[in-house]
Formats: C-alpha cells, structure tokens, sequence
C-alpha cells in the first residue's frame, strides 16, 4: 500500500510556523498585513477569499478586504493597486482570480509590485524563480516541493514528471524540481505518448484539470504521484486528476484528493507573506 502523503498534517505544520513568526516579528513591532481584492461576487471565489482570511487570523496577519462590485473599472482596479503599492503598511496584495471579463487580467496581475506579489506570479518573479534569485514562488508548486520534502522523498537525482505546462502550476513545477536537482520532463497536450514519458517517473505531478484522467497504466511501479487536480465527480465528491483507485496499489507515494495539494496553497500563500517582509527589506 501506498504512503498518504497528508497535505491536511503538513500544511498545519506550516501554518504554526508562521504563526510563530509573526508573533515573533510582532514582538518587536512589526505587523504583516496582506491586503485581498475581489471583484463582484462569484461564488467559489467569495470561499476562496473567506478561506484566505481565515487563514490569516490564525496565523495573526492582519487582512485587508476590498469587496468591489462586478462593474468596477479596470482603471479603478489598477488606481486601487496603485494605492496599496505605494502604502508602508501593506506587505501583500493579493487578487482573487478569475476577474469579470471586462478587465484584463494581466495587466491588472502585472501592475502588483514585484516586492508585494505574494501569489508569485508577476514575471519579475517567474523571471527570478528561472535564474535562481530570491523572489515569491507560485503557491501550488511551492507547496508541492513541501509535500515531498517533509514526507521525506529525496528529489536530486529524480526522474520528475510533471503533466501541464501552465504559468501557475506546470512551469514553476518545472522550475522548482530542477532546482532541486531532479530531471525534469514537462509534458502537455500535444506530447506524443504521454504514457511513455509519465511511466518513466520516479515523480509523477499531474495538473492536467481533467477528472480521473491518469490511471495505473501511466504510472511506473513505485512511483510518487502527486495530484494537483480539483473537481466535483458525479456524486458531487471532490476527485483529482488521478484515478486514486487504480493509480494507488502502485505508487510507494501518493497525495489524496482531499487533503493532499489542496490544503498546502493557502499555508504558502500564508508563509510568502510572512517572507515578505524580509524581501521589502
Ligand atoms: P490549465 O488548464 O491551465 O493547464 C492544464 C495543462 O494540462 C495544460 O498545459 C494542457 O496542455 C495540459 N493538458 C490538457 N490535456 C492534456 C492531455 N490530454 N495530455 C497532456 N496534457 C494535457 O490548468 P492548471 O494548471 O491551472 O490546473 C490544473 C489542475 O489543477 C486543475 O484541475 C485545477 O483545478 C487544479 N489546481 C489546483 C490547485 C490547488 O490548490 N490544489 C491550484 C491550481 C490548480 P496545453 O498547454 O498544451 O493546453
């Protein structure tokens, strides 16, 4: 049987470390504050941004909501960036994607401060993460390197391969195994074979976005496999992109849809804004 890799445990751990962090930076007076922008009022995005400021209070970030209606300009958006940009007392600043369709969203990503772009995903810091400098790291993968490092799976050395080249998860993926010294192959939708590249793997990470999709002829014997999927199946329960049923008797490792990848966004979120401090310094 396969090793659960318990994202739910890890992401605790890291949420406590924060905590203490922060408790220790506000022992010598200084406050960590993330400022969160939504725009109008799309359901799964009201939970997400609830979660995010739950986190926060638990961990002692103060948290500055911005709750715009679905008809705001994107001038006003990119006025109100501006603004918490330009504030001292404002560590991150974070937009809930996706925006309404009237407003661009990379012009409005783009015009975040590289110093408070705690999501990583402004291409000062996707640039600083492919050259090795010091810079935010998209959430996701970061977590991931997490997930494997505290359950103790070695990466140098590694056959690494990750379904799904997107800017959020599939390239820094990339990034962020080859700097851990793996071998990294990137595939996507035109790869020719896809079985024949993921059964090389020693690690599997899949963020393809289709339910269930890789099953236990993509996977090599004893492989880790990680799931970055989300979806609801038939029955309304939540499923990654691996067919957990048929992949896990194969795998030595592996992370559950819930409760794996999952948990782990929010705890990084949570941890690059306590770095961020640091790197405005
Ligand atoms: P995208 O849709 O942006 O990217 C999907 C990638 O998969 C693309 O690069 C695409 O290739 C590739 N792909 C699609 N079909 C195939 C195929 N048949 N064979 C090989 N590759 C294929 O998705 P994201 O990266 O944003 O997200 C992936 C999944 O992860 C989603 O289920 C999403 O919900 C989930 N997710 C979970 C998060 C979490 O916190 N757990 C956070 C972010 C995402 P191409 O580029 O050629 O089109």
């Amino acid at each position: 049987m396969a090793k659960l890799i318990d994202g739910k445990a890890i992401s605790v751990q890291i949420k406590d470390e924060c905590r203490e962090k922060v408790a220790q930076m506000k022992a010598e007076g200084v406050e960590v504050t993330l400022a969160v922008i939504q725009v109008g009022n799309d359901p799964a995005s009201t939970v997400y941004v609830g979660n995010k400021k739950k986190a926060c209070e638990y961990i002692g970030i103060r948290s500055l909501a911005y709750e715009l209606p679905e008809d705001t300009t994107e001038e006003k958006l990119l006025e109100l960036i501006g603004e918490l940009n330009a504030r001292k007392d404002v560590n991150g600043i974070l937009v809930q994607l996706p925006l309404p369709k009237h407003i661009n969203e990379e012009k409005v990503l783009d015009a975040i401060h590289p110093s408070k772009d705690v999501d990583g995903f402004h291409p000062q810091n996707v640039g600083a993460l492919c050259i090795g400098k010091p810079g935010f790291v998209s959430c996701t993968p970061a977590g991931i390197i997490q997930l494997l490092k505290r359950s103790g799976i070695e990466i140098a050395g590694k056959e690494c391969v990750v379904i799904g080249r997107s800017n959020i998860v599939g390239k820094p993926m990339a990034l962020l195994l080859l700097r851990e010294n793996g071998t990294v192959t990137v595939t996507h939708s035109r790869t020719k074979d896809l079985k024949e590249v993921t059964r090389r793997a020693d690690i599997l990470v899949v963020a393809i976005g289709k339910p269930k999709m890789i099953t236990a002829d993509y996977v090599k014997e004893g492989a880790v496999v990680i799931d970055v999927g989300i979806h609801r199946n038939e029955n309304n329960k939540l499923c990654g992109d691996v067919d957990f049923e048929s992949v896990e008797p194969h795998c030595s490792a592996i992370t559950p849809v819930p409760g794996g990848v999952g948990p782990m966004t929010i705890a990084m979120l949570m941890n690059n804004c306590v770095e961020s401090v640091a790197l405005q310094k």
